[in-house]
C-alpha cells in the first residue's frame, strides 16, 4: 500500500533527480526552447520540498494538492501549471484515503495525465510531456520499473517527432532530431517512483 509517507519520498526523490539533471534539461530546451526548463523545474522542487517538509501532509491526496499548487506558483513556464495538474489531477482522483494500493494509484495517475491532455490540448506524437507520461501510465500495471522503462523511451522517442504544442511548435520541421526537455523530465518523475518503493 502506498500512503503519504510514499508520495513524499517520491516527490523529494524527483527533486533530487531534477537538481541532478537540471542542466541537462536546460540545454535540451536550448534548440527547442528559451533554454530554462531545468531552471523552471529546479525552482519548482525547490519549493515542493520545501513546502512538503513545513508541512508533512497526512494523506497521499494532500501530499500532491500541496505539492501542485508549488508548482503552479513558482515554476513560471508552460511547464508549471502542466506538472501542477498533473498532481493535483492525481490526488483528487485518489480521494482521502490514508493508504491505497499500487493499482488505485496507477488509475489515479491516469487521471492526472488526462487532466495535463485536457489543460495543454496535447496528444501523443506531438512532442511534449504527454509522450513520456502516457506510455508509463500504460505500463504501470506491470509495476514501477516497467513504468520508468516506457517513460525513458518514450521520451527518446520524440526526438524524430516535430512539436505540434508549446513553444517548440513555433520552429515547425525545425523541431525534428531533438527530444523534448518535458518528456525527459516527465521520465525522471516516473523513475523517481521507481526508486520510491521500498
Ligand atoms: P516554457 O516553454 O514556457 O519555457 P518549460 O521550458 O518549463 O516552459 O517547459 C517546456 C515543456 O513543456 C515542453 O518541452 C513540453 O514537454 C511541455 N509542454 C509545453 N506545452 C505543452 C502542452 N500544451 N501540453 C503538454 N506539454 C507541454
Ligand atoms: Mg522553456
Ligand atoms: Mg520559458
Amino acid at each position: 500500500m502506498l500512503d503519504a509517507g510514499f508520495l513524499i519520498r517520491w516527490l523529494t526523490t524527483a527533486a533530487a533527480l531534477v537538481e541532478r539533471e537540471a542542466d541537462r534539461l536546460t540545454e535540451l530546451d536550448s534548440p527547442i526552447g528559451d533554454a530554462d526548463h531545468g531552471a523552471n523545474l529546479r525552482r519548482g522542487f525547490t519549493a515542493v520540498t520545501a513546502a512538503l517538509a513545513k508541512e508533512a501532509p497526512a494523506t497521499p491526496r494532500a501530499v500532491l494538492q500541496l505539492a501542485g499548487r508549488q508548482l503552479i506558483s513558482t515554476v513560471g513556464g508552460a511547464s508549471g501549471p502542466l506538472y501542477g495538474t498533473l498532481l493535483r489531477g492525481t490526488g483528487k482522483a485518489l480521494g482521502d484515503a490514508a493508504e491505497v494500493s499500487e493499482a488505485e494509484f496507477a488509475a489515479a495517475l491516469r487521471a492526472g495525465v488526462e487532466a495535463v491532455m485536457r489543460l495543454g490540448g496535447a496528444a501523443p506524437g506531438d512532442k511534449t510531456m504527454v509522450d513520456a507520461l502516457l506510455p508509463a501510465v500504460d505500463a504501470l500495471d506491470a509495476g514501477f520499473g516497467a513504468a520508468r522503462d516506457a517513460a525513458e523511451r518514450g521520451a527518446e522517442a520524440t526526438v524524430p517527432l516535430q512539436a505540434r504544442k508549446g513553444r517548440a511548435s513555433y520552429l515547425g520541421e525545425r523541431s525534428v532530431g531533438h527530444q523534448d526537455p518535458g518528456a525527459t523530465s516527465a521520465a525522471l518523475l516516473i523513475a523517481a517512483l521507481a526508486d520510491s518503493q521500498e
